[in-house]
């Protein structure tokens, strides 16, 4: 990180000379102190009031009640305002945002336009709107990852699982019907074209599926553990990866040091991932409340297992026939309904229980991608408080986040927490989202996005003062 932040840092001062842009290189930029802001540290459930927040380089090093004296920083006075961690939607899909849903590959949009449409998302649609970190749990955007790394272009950091891994027919093949049956070898399928999915039968294809996300620098696994709303071939009731195949995948990410998730939707599906060793759950929206009681039993024993909460689109997207994406079939929008009617019953239990849960949207494309904040409102909707919300959002998705050891592509630091020794991925907010979590949907609210210690939107000070740091890099001419 530091290397990057380092050589932009003298573009801070975006018009001055070339030697004093130099100079400030050499220097480093300035420490940033926040004061009297009132802070959601990533769990509360209260806010520590009237705080001051040090961030040197691109890190916080320093959150206190006290005052903080530190040699020449620079001041922001943030009274009366709220700094929450930056967002971190836990259940994204960049690269799936073409029109026409996911199947579009197939039939209208190569993965070119793929790309360009998911730079244009991941900066208007989630970094300046304050998510700065997103999981991304099926699609490859990981040369983006790329890109926004070296700061060529703008977005939130991503943590990638690669393209997801499935069985033909399930929840990884998007394969029009049509289409012969497809392996890893032939390429035939838009999945396995772009990388977003690898339909994989059999433990070696498993493994070379796993192998080949890791090889691209994915930081996690995504399998398909049941079948899917919006593909074709897969009731929600069947079953995915078979039990040999879920066991290798649980095994080539443990022999890396990470994890795998699970899109999953039943007691059958959740029952075999559970037993194999998969530790992220996705959707779970038509499990019973004996397998929500065991899930909680599991993660109070072992802390080792989290449940993915899609709120947005289960409850409110997949509430009602009428309010699906216009692009689903009339069987995939009867999917949607059942579970919408699912999600109602078992996020509460999960709730009631006290399940360790992480906040991911699942919302990509034309016509959703603008709401990925509303699946934060959507979770008080569903009942839970405000701090639950931006804990599910923030503090646990960093926790997470870090499951992935040493596929850890932003290894240093903590992330979701304003405490020290975190990223500087800072939020600040007129007004107090734990009192009315709606304001975060107005924009105009969130008055600064800061990641890795550098601001992509700022309305809290003048746009000349050392707080203004180009989030894009001016061309850099070789002499
Ligand atoms: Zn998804």
């Amino acid at each position: 990180m530091c290397k990057f932040f380092n050589s932009v840092a003298g573009v801070a001062l975006a018009v001055a000379t070339v030697s004093s842009a130099v100079a400030q290189e050499e220097a480093g930029p300035p420490p940033i102190l926040f004061t009297n802001v009132d802070v959601f540290d990533g769990f509360g459930p209260d806010l520590i009031e009237d705080a001051n927040v040090l961030v040197e380089g691109n890190a916080i090093t320093q959150v206190s009640t006290d005052p903080i004296e530190i040699e020449g920083a620079f001041v922001v006075d943030a009274t009366g305002k709220t700094m929450t961690p930056g967002l971190i939607d836990m259940h994204q899909h960049v690269m799936l945002n073409p029109p026409e849903g996911t199947a579009a590959y197939q039939t209208r949009w190569d993965d070119a336009s793929g790309g360009a449409i998911a730079i244009q998302y991941i900066n208007d649609h989630m970094l300046v709107k304050g998510i700065t970190t997103v999981r991304d749990i099926a699609g490859d955007p990981l040369d983006i990852a790329k890109a926004i790394d070296m700061d060529l272009i703008r977005g939130p950091r991503i943590y990638s699982a690669g393209g997801a891994i499935g069985q033909t027919g399930g929840h990884s093949d998007w394969a029009g019907r049509n289409v012969p049956p497809h392996t890893l070898e032939n390429g035939l399928d838009m999945g396995q074209a772009t990388s977003n999915t690898w339909v994989a039968d059999g433990v070696d294809d498993v493994t070379r599926a796993a192998r080949l996300n890791f090889r691209r620098g994915a930081a996690f696994l995504k399998v398909m553990g049941g079948g899917g709303v919006a593909s074709e071939f897969d009731p929600l009731e069947i079953l995915g990866l078979a039990e040999d195949e879920v066991a290798r995948a649980v095994e080539i990410a443990r022999d890396n040091g990470t994890y795998v998730a699970v899109h999953a939707y039943h007691d059958e599906s959740y029952d075999r991932h559970l037993r194999l060793g998969t530790r992220s759950f996705e959707h779970g929206f038509l499990i019973s409340e004996v397998m929500v009681k065991r899930m909680v039993a599991k993660y109070n024993e072992t802390k080792d297992i989290v449940w993915s909460f899609q709120c947005y689109m289960s409850v409110k997207s997949f509430g009602s026939y009428e309010t699906m994406p216009d692009f689903f079939t009339h069987e995939q929008k009867l999917k949607g309904v059942a579970a919408g009617e699912g999600v109602r019953r078992m996020s509460k239990w999960m709730n009631e229980y006290g399940m360790f849960i992480v906040g991911g949207s699942d919302i990509f494309s034309p016509g959703l991608v603008e709401k990925i904040k509303e699946d934060l409102t959507c979770n008080v909707e569903a009942g839970f408080s405000p701090a639950q919300a931006l804990k599910h959002w923030t503090g646990n998705a960093g926790i997470v986040l870090k499951w992935s050891g040493p596929k850890d592509p932003y290894p240093t630091y903590k992330l979701g927490q304003i405490a020290p020794d975190s990223y500087a991925d800072i939020l600040i907010w007129d007004g107090n989202p734990l009192e009315d979590i709606n304001l975060i949907l107005d924009e105009t609210n969130l008055q600064l996005v800061m990641k890795n210690g550098r601001a992509y939107k700022n309305t809290m000070v003048d746009s000349d003062s050392i707080m203004y740091r180009p989030a894009v890099r001016e061309p850099q001419m070789h002499p």
